[in-house]
């Protein structure tokens, strides 16, 4: 496994009050969204670690990577003409837990919720970067335990097991019930793909805020999810 944990995050103040919408905030809030961004600036550490792996055995529903069977008709169906794929985690790093607001006030709660969801863009964007520059990879599509019914979340620990020791390397350790911690943490399985392939397109939840891709009910079709 590799680790990636020297990944630049830019943040600054402006763009911190500018991303929270508090551009017209009062002085005060300003000062303490400044002292915010200067301690997360101090102490991040957005990381991401990845391993390449080669696609087995098939069954209908199961897909072999390594020597990990994964439950997930939609996966095997992703990775039926490919070999080589990048079991991946990236996180806004342990770190960033450390840091406990001075003020009550909610305003910075939520700016610091903003500040760890950068810093985990940072690692997943360096490591999409770093990814298509080492290997290179043409266009890439990814799946994540728990995105669909298909492949629950229950399946983020064998791909735990996969990637190997992701706590001790990346700090990043899973619960009992499989979630991630810190929990602005992703992980999945990146391959290269000729058509793009989004896991909300198979996902008929409505009004969902993450949303980004429609729903194709006849995509859903052709992938039997659910049958
Ligand atoms: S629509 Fe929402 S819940 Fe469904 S896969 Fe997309 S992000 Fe996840």
């Amino acid at each position: 496994m590799e680790i990636l944990d020297n990944i630049p995050f830019p943040i600054t103040t402006e763009e911190m009050l500018r991303r929270a919408h508090l551009t017209e905030a009062d002085p005060e809030t300003v000062t303490e969204v400044g002292e915010l961004v200067e301690a997360a600036r101090e102490v991040a550490r957005p990381k991401a670690c990845y391993d390449v792996a080669y696609v087995g055995e098939k069954t209908e529903a199961t897909v072999t990577i390594g020597k990990t069977v994964f439950a997930s008709r939609v996966l095997r169906v992703n990775l039926d003409s490919v070999e080589r794929v990048f079991p991946y985690m990236a996180t806004c790093g342990v770190e960033l837990e450390e840091i406990k607001p001075t003020s009550q006030d909610m305003i910075v709660t939520y700016c610091l919720d903003i500040i760890k969801q950068a810093s985990l863009s940072a690692a997943t964007i360096h490591l999409q970067e770093h990814l298509t520059g080492k290997f290179a990879l043409g266009q890439t599509s990814q799946m994540n335990p728990g995105s669909l019914e298909d492949w629950p979340i229950t399946e983020q620990s064998k791909l735990f097991e996969l990637l190997g020791n992701v706590e001790e390397l990346a700090g990043v350790r899973l619960t009992d019930s499989c979630l991630m911690i810190p929990q602005k943490s992703v992980s999945g399985i990146i391959f290269p793909t000729e058509v793009k392939f989004q896991s909300c397109q198979l996902c008929p939840r409505s009004n969902c805020p993450s949303r980004s891709a429609p729903y194709n009910p006849q995509l859903s079709q052709a992938y039997r999810v659910g049958q």
